[in-house]
């Protein structure tokens, strides 16, 4: 082996032993994926019980739930008051959007990724690509599913490191949603 070869598997052991397994192979994934303009919907209705159990950790935080037409492009929305344009206008308060057009296991996914927005840690993330590796990854984690957010967070690829650097912010809003 040469030294440099040395170096690389020391490091690659090195994250390996600092990640914790689920963000290390959610990372892979989205290392190794496309990006996807659009995500595919899973359909079906067998986690409603969990939207809402996750409905109601949510109200509990000051997050109530709505369920409201949207243009298909949007699954979620995470509204911090009113906004000028956009899902947002017209609503007073703070309210998480859901596309009332999603089954209850993609609205379990929306709401789970619309939630983790709600508690990026502060003064933190730095660009979109950066919430939405934050966001996206506490809803692979509450839902068990990685190859669809893998995919989604492809998009934001140079953002990869995020799911190392927050790991413990992640573990603790999957923790928070799922209590
Ligand atoms: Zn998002």
């Amino acid at each position: 082996m040469t030294v440099r070869a040395i170096v690389l598997v020391a490091l690659l052991g090195f994250l390996a032993v600092l990640t914790p397994w689920r963000l290390l192979k959610l990372g892979t994934l989205v290392l190794v994926s496309r990006p996807q303009a659009e995500v595919h919907l899973r359909g079906g209705n067998e986690h409603y019980w969990d939207v809402m159990e996750l409905e109601a950790h949510l109200l509990a935080r000051g997050w109530p739930v709505k369920y409201v037409r949207m243009p298909k492009t949007y699954y979620g929305k995470t509204c911090d008051g009113p906004e000028m344009f956009g899902p947002c206008m017209g609503e007073a308060d703070r309210v998480l959007l859901v596309n009332e057009g999603l089954s209850w296991n993609d609205r379990y996914e929306t709401l789970a990724h619309e939630g983790a927005h709600t508690m990026e840690p502060y003064g933190v993330l730095y660009n979109k690509g950066q919430q939405e590796m934050f966001a996206e990854a506490v809803a692979a984690l509450v839902v068990g599913r990685y190859r669809e957010p893998a995919h989604y967070l492809a998009a934001y690829k140079a953002d990869v490191l995020t799911l190392l650097i927050l790991q413990g912010d992640i573990y603790h809003a999957v923790g928070e949603l799922t209590r």
